[in-house]
């Protein structure tokens, strides 16, 4: 409930600075590495968002791959949430995350 709460109320407020009547659709991006499940954010979305600005709105959600880079060999690549711990070009151990968890609102189309 705390993520799409977080996103209302980004939304919403972005939304009363544009003078927007309505939000229509929010669209979000959302790393792989974080703790939410899709479903279980629509379900709260919907929840969050009645009797709001965003009553109705659609919620479209981006699951981003997280992505690590291997300190050996320079590869990138991207991966899960159990996978990203050793190079698949090298096989190296000493990888860093470029990206992981996290969340971005993308656009907000109003009203
Ligand atoms: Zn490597």
């Amino acid at each position: 409930m705390g993520i799409a709460q977080g996103i209302l109320d980004s939304a919403v407020t972005a939304a009363t600075e544009a003078d927007a009547k309505r939000i229509n659709v929010v669209s979000v991006s959302i790393g792989h590495l974080t703790e939410v499940m899709e479903d279980a954010l629509h379900f709260a979305w919907q929840a969050v968002s009645g009797g709001t600005l965003a009553e109705g709105a659609g919620l479209e959600v981006t699951m981003l791959a997280a992505s690590s880079k291997c300190a050996l060999c320079g590869h990138e690549w991207e991966h899960g949430r159990y996978d990203g711990a050793q190079c698949p070009v090298c096989g190296g151990y000493i990888v860093s995350l470029l990206r992981g968890p996290g969340l971005k609102i993308d656009s907000i189309d109003i009203d």
